[in-house]
């Protein structure tokens, strides 16, 4: 299968884009929108100011007649001048037959003047406009006729530049930016400050993982800095510290194999270095030292074997595991059978009771060697005419095994070493028996593999049980 490498983003980039997007971009919306709305409110209190004087000069020309007469009205004039000033503006008025009767500008009079605007004003709908581009506003309004109520004689065209406010705007807009600006260089030394505070307590951190994967194992990892990367630094240490203790039970495990495969070789070299000494010795001792030569090589095959064993049955293992429906009373039976003539050379009692029939899922070639060292084990630390007792029971959801003997007992200091590889209360006397203090690693791995779980309950000098307890499936 192809794997696919997923790339990791930087926590300085997150770190940036988000600074980015919190501070900077709002910022600058802000700064466009408050222009723009600046430049409105202008625009829109100017029109009124426009409308306002709009509808004192109409209603002045309106009083004095000014469309009616011919005659010019300097005063009305002067006024529509400073008006049209005032708004660096123009003001023009335009009479029922559309021509200009008057242009501040001067420019005009005697034109006729038919826009839509003035025409629609005409049927009384004055009208503003503004225009964007060229900035200015455009104001038509309505000049009633003096004697008849709501006739409309004339209509007024205020054109009003609109480039001083926003020229205001936009120096206000300047301001804005000249802020933006400032606030930016702030975020920046912000994300670089953040970024130190953040940031390189985690990379204290990435460069002491580093030093210790490079060779500096005892190295303590720990950067305090945040509560945080104290947590991350006393995972990684824990982690550290059980690897530690991993490899150095693996390297204890290593000598003991070393010093237990040399003790059988070492009694083998001492037999033959004195027979060869021997000048002439008797046909008897030669035998007697091959005898006991054959015993030594037996024992180191045994001590092969179980470490073989020991080897298969380890927990990372579990692949191998052949699971079948096996009959555990019919194991059982088959166990005791095979080890009847051990304890009866010893005159002990072997019995075998079933409180319920068992069929289980279990790997009947392991199991059958887990369960054997343990009656095995309860014949070799028994007495003379002493008993061993196996018994079986299930629940709906386990089997039980008890393997209970009247044997020598185990000291309760030594109850949780026993299941350790090579461990031996009493190390003549399991020599003696042949035992290479494997048995019950052996057994304590298997019942794991099936996922199951062993006690030991024992009385110096009275006896011990062993109890197995597994489930019935099997748990992959
Ligand atoms: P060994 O090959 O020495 O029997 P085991 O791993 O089977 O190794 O057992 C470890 C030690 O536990 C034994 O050396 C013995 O001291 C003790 N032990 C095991 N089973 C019993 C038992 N039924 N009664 C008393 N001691 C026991």
């Amino acid at each position: 299968m192809k794997m696919r490498k997923k790339r990791a983003v930087s926590m300085r980039t997150v770190l940036v884009i988000m600074l980015f997007v919190i501070g900077v971009v709002p910022m600058f919306i802000q700064g466009r929108l408050m222009v723009t709305t600046l430049k409105q409110n202008q625009i829109e209190s100017m029109t009124l100011e426009i409308q306002n004087q709009c509808l004192i000069l109409s209603n002045r020309l309106t009083q004095a007649g000014y469309l009616a007469d011919d005659v010019t009205d300097t005063i009305l004039d002067s006024q529509m001048d400073v008006v049209s000033d005032m708004f660096s503006g123009r003001i023009v008025i335009v009479d029922r037959d559309y021509r200009i009767i008057r242009d501040t500008f001067g420019l005009a009079e005697g034109k006729y003047h038919v826009s839509e605007e003035v025409v629609r004003c005409f049927s009384g709908e004055s009208s503003n406009k503004y225009n964007k581009e060229k900035h200015y506003l455009i104001q038509t309004f309505p000049i009633y006729a003096l004697e008849s109520q709501g006739k409309i004689d004339g209509v007024m065209v205020v054109t009003a530049s609109t480039e001083g406010i926003l020229s205001l705007a936009d120096m206000v807009g300047e301001k804005i930016v000249l802020f933006e600006v400032m606030s930016l260089i702030i975020i920046v030394m912000g994300i670089l400050a953040a970024e130190r505070l953040y940031l390189k307590p985690l990379r204290r951190f990435q460069q002491a993982l580093k030093r210790t994967a490079g060779g500096n194992v005892e190295e303590e990892i720990m950067v305090d800095t945040y509560k945080e990367t104290k947590e991350m630094s006393t995972a990684v240490s824990q982690a550290f510290t059980k690897l530690r203790e991993m490899d150095n039970s693996r390297q204890e495990f290593v000598s003991n194999v070393s010093h237990e495969l040399k003790t059988p070789i070492t009694s083998i070299r001492v037999l033959a270095d004195s027979l060869m000494a021997m000048e002439d010795a008797p046909v008897e001792l030669y035998r007697e030292f091959m005898n006991d030569i054959s015993d030594e090589i037996d024992r180191e095959s045994k001590i092969i074997d179980d470490l073989l064993s020991l080897v298969k049955m380890d927990k990372s293992a579990a692949e191998t595991m052949n699971i079948t429906q096996v009959d555990i009373y019919g194991l059982l039976e088959l166990i005791l059978k095979r080890l009847r003539p051990i304890a009866q050379k010893r005159n002990i009692e072997l019995t075998l009771e079933r409180v319920r029939d068992v069929v289980a899922d279990a790997d009947e070639v392991k199991l059958s060697l887990g369960l054997s060292n343990l009656v095995e084990n309860a014949i070799k630390y028994n007495r003379e005419d002493g008993w061993v007792r196996v018994t079986l029971d299930a629940d709906h959801k386990f089997f039980f095994i008890k393997v209970a003997d009247s044997g020598i007992g185990i000291p309760e200091e030594f109850q949780t070493r026993i299941f350790e590889r090579f461990y031996r209360v009493d190390k003549a006397r399991s020599r003696e028996t042949g035992g290479t203090g494997l048995g019950l690693a052996i057994t304590k791995n298997v019942i794991e593999m099936h996922r199951g779980t062993i006690r030991v309950q024992s009385v110096e000098g009275e006896g011990t049980v062993f109890s197995v307890r597994i489930p019935l499936t099997y748990i992959p």
